[in-house]
């Protein structure tokens, strides 16, 4: 069984988000533990999660989990493991902002279990950390890193986002070297999107912003994946690249189908052919919470077209591909072709060219529309 447990409280909205948050300046951390594990303890042992099966990973996710009060983080995780063993070596993950990385709150991080980190860094250009409203600087990124090794917390993963704006002229390349210089063990890159509920999505729509062009998303694509790689890591998700042996545990369950529990506002969870996702909101989650009503929003049951075109999806996306029997030869070859995949070992796995078109590629093997189809041919 795997956890993930939305920690929704930010000190502020950077200019592109669309998360599921709530800005705080006093973040209620006693009050929202203590919901958590309301909700835990009323799907632990239910017919979703029968049995007492330990928990593999922990992940706390956001939102910004690194503003929620240390003593309040490890009260949680001393209940959580009361009541349900952690596996072996199981992987608990704290994403962090920057300036929220103390010696006091690392070591504190430390002692309660926390044993991989990952840092939204995003750049280290000062300009563009105040483009994108972000509360830390860029001289807070290598003094975290030292504090959290210092404090015993050796697994790190950093954020950056690429295609910018290129008004921005943020300097991609330079970026990726400073994110390097830090050895990380891993790191995990995500394109820029405009989303319309956002500020970013405002300054668009009123000309004030432009988006980048299609051909910067490809381009720093590429060439993070050609720096990354020279630099001993694996490119193990169209999104991800890890050190041997540091793939992030916890989100490669989900490329598995494994399944999970999601907890807090917006969390989604999975069980074999059944998904579910909460109450977006956190006053809603938490009035739920309160009166003892259900935190979940919605549910389904995937059909079996929906489970085809999921796990063309999850295993595309990930370096391990698909086995090659569950694909036609002839679109096989096609991609092959292309140089958008590569067939070996009775698998096929996409390249970094076939990453950048993952969406259409998966559309046309399952045969449903998509505006990136007609391309393909
Ligand atoms: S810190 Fe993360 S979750 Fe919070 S507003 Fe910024 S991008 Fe969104």
């Amino acid at each position: 069984m795997h956890l993930y447990l939305h920690v929704p409280f930010c000190a502020r909205r950077c200019s592109y988000c669309d998360f599921a948050i709530a800005v705080r300046r006093d973040v209620p951390a006693r009050r929202f533990v203590d919901q958590l594990l309301r909700e835990w303890r009323g799907w632990a042992g239910s017919d979703r999660f029968p049995g007492a099966a330990p928990l593999a990973t922990i992940y706390f996710g956001g939102g910004t989990p690194s503003l929620l009060d240390p003593v309040e983080l490890a009260r949680l995780l001393a209940a959580l493991r009361a009541e349900r063993p952690l596996g072996a070596g199981a992987e608990v993950t704290l994403e962090a902002n920057p300036d929220d990385v103390t010696p006091a709150a690392a070591a504190a991080w430390s002692a309660a279990g926390i044993n991989r980190v990952s840092l939204g860094v995003q750049s280290f250009d000062p300009a563009v950390l105040a483009w994108m409203h972000r509360t830390h600087t860029a001289a807070q990124v290598p003094e975290a890193v030292r504090v959290l090794r210092a404090a015993g917390i050796t697994n790190l993963s950093l954020d950056l986002i690429y295609a910018l704006p290129e008004a921005l002229d943020r300097d991609w390349g330079a970026d990726l070297d400073r994110a390097l210089a830090l050895a990380p063990d891993h790191l995990s890159l995500y394109g820029l999107t405009v989303e319309s509920q956002t500020p970013l999505g405002r300054w668009v729509a009123r000309g004030a912003a432009l988006p980048p062009p299609e051909e910067r998303y490809a381009n720093e694509f590429l060439t993070a994946r050609e720096r990354l790689t020279a630099a001993g890591f694996r490119h193990y998700e169209v999104s991800n690249y890890a050190r041997p042996g540091r793939e992030a545990v916890h989100n490669s369950a989900y490329w598995r189908r494994a399944p999970y529990l999601g907890l807090g506002p917006s969390a989604h969870s999975a069980v074999g052919v059944h998904r579910w996702w909460n109450r977006r909101e956190y006053a809603a989650w938490a009035a739920a919470i309160e009166s003892a009503a259900t935190t979940v929003e919605a549910a389904e049951q995937l059909d079996p077209d929906a489970v085809r075109v999921e796990d063309l999806y999850l295993g595309l996306r990930t370096d391990a591909g698909l086995e090659a029997a569950t694909l036609p030869g002839s679109l096989v070859q096609l991609w092959a072709g292309h140089g958008w995949a590569r067939a070996a070992g009775g698998r096929v796995c996409l390249t970094g060219e076939g990453w950048l078109r993952l969406d259409a590629l998966v559309a046309q093997a399952a045969g449903i529309p998509h505006p990136g189809v007609t391309d393909l041919s």
